[in-house]
């Protein structure tokens, strides 16, 4: 059965978000052959239509206005219920960000969907959809189909590939124009906490730091690997609260949940709490002095060591593969 699915591109600081490709990719799948249409809503956002055509979406939906410059909760349901409106889709893709995770159950209620969230895999069988999503903080997968009515998930990062970029594909970008009233919030001003760099919810390579840091500055050496890799730092609550990092480089059961290719746990116990956040990702090293602790058991590649010695060795390592 073919369906036309949305999917709603995020932009952060003037680029889209990996995770908008990899939504085109999971609508794509959803369409299995229908239109897959890309929505882009913001404050001049038009100039990032040929990317999402470029990776597969068959046209682009722009809804701009001054008052969709940041996101509110209002301005933009208001702007994805005109969309809906208009293209009567039998299928809606966000991805599970903050705004995705804020946006789609309101948008859900609205609509009177169901919603599937946190979406790791889509596959088919038997002519049905199964979308597979983690439970249980990661420890458990289920498998989820949508017996009947609009489609309508959010996809985990870094989960479901993009479709490889090909700039000879071609599509059509429509504005449409809609009325944002009502606002109940207003965005003043966005006082950043964390030092731009590589977004932690998307990034493919994540070094993290626990309580084995000791210290704010002990976080100097693996923001060193980290740019090595091209990647961001994350950390344990433990080194979150003892006030060695900001809390939005919290992974775990509450803090974010991530799963890049390559996770390097560096003084990290490997608690419960922490495994929920970060026990999905496809390589994980662990770099720990006590060779009994917890974060091996789930490690593909343990050293147990002083972080302090192995770190920048690693970096040193890694710099020379770069040259
Ligand atoms: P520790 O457990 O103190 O571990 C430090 C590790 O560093 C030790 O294993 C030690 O051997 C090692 N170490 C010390 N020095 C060195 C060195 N020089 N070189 C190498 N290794 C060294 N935790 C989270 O992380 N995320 C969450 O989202 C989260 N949510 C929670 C929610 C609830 C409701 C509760 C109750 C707890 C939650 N926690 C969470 C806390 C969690 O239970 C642990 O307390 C926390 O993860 C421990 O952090 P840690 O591993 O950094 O510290």
């Amino acid at each position: 059965m073919t369906r036309k699915v949305i999917s709603l591109a995020e932009i952060r600081d003037g680029s889209l978000r990996n995770v908008s490709l990899e939504a085109i990719a999971a609508a794509k799948t959803i369409a299995q052959g229908g239109e897959v249409v890309a929505v882009l809503v913001g404050e001049n956002v038009q100039s990032h239509a040929n990317e999402l055509i470029a990776h597969g979406a068959d046209r682009v939906v722009v809804v701009e206005h001054a008052q969709l410059k940041v996101y509110t909760p209002d301005g933009y349901s208001q702007a994805l219920m005109a969309v809906v409106e208009a293209e009567k889709p039998e299928g809606i893709v966000f991805g599970h960000t903050a705004l995705g995770k804020d946006l789609s159950p309101k948008l859900a209620t609205k609509l009177n969907a169901g919603l599937v969230s946190d979406v790791v895999a889509i596959e088919e069988k038997d002519g049905e959809l199964l979308f597979t999503r983690p439970i249980y903080s990661g420890k458990a997968f289920e498998k989820k189909v949508v017996k009947d009515g609009l489609i309508f998930i959010t996809v985990r990062p870094n989960n479901i590939p993009a479709l490889s970029r090909d700039d000879a594909r071609t599509g059509e970008v429509i504005s449409l124009s809609v009325e944002i009233k009502d606002l109940r919030t207003i965005v003043k001003e966005i006082v950043r906490k964390t030092a731009e760099g590589v977004d932690l919810s998307e990034a493919k390579v994540i070094v993290a730091g626990g309580r084995g840091v000791k210290s704010e500055d002990g976080f100097k050496p693996l923001q060193e690997l980290a740019d090595v890799l091209g990647g961001a730092v994350g950390a344990s609550r433990g080194a979150c609260d003892a006030g060695y990092c900001d809390y939005s480089l919290q992974i775990g059961q509450t803090g974010k949940v991530v799963t890049p290719d390559l996770y390097i746990a560096c003084g990290i116990s490997g608690a419960i709490q922490h495994l929920a956040g970060m026990s999905n990702s496809k390589v994980i090293v662990a770099i720990n002095k006590d060779p009994e602790a917890n974060i091996f058991k789930v490690a593909d590649y343990g050293i147990v060591g002083d972080l302090f010695e192995v770190v920048p060795l690693l970096t040193e390592e890694f710099k020379k593969l770069k040259v």
